[in-house]
């Protein structure tokens, strides 16, 4: 299966994956067929949802999550290092650990 290919509907609650390998046997879409190439008033088989409401697995849109988590966990890990190093105890390492992290 390659990522770059399958693109999943991100309504809530939905999800739903779209696989070029299967294709959508209730959208009459046949197997094979890349999601660029579906016609432009396919919908979502779950939901309804349109072709805009979907992203790559691979595209743009998952790597801007994969920087947000990322960049999220280093605050947790800055905060946490805060509330357990004091400023008034501890400054200059709690200065350093941040500097060091980002
Ligand atoms: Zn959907």
């Amino acid at each position: 299966m390659d990522p770059e290919k399958v693109w999943q509907c991100q309504t809530t609650n939905c999800g739903y994956f779209y696989n070029p390998d299967k294709g959508d046997r209730k959208g009459k879409i046949p197997k094979g067929t890349n999601f660029e190439d579906i016609p432009n008033h396919w919908k979502c088989p779950v939901c309804g949802a349109s072709k805009k409401a979907f992203r790559s697995l691979a595209g743009p849109g998952a790597v801007d999550w994969q920087v947000l988590l990322i960049y999220s966990r280093t605050c947790l890990i800055i905060l946490l290092d805060i509330l357990t190093n004091p400023l008034t105890q501890d400054g200059k390492a709690c200065a350093f650990f941040i500097l060091k992290v980002l």
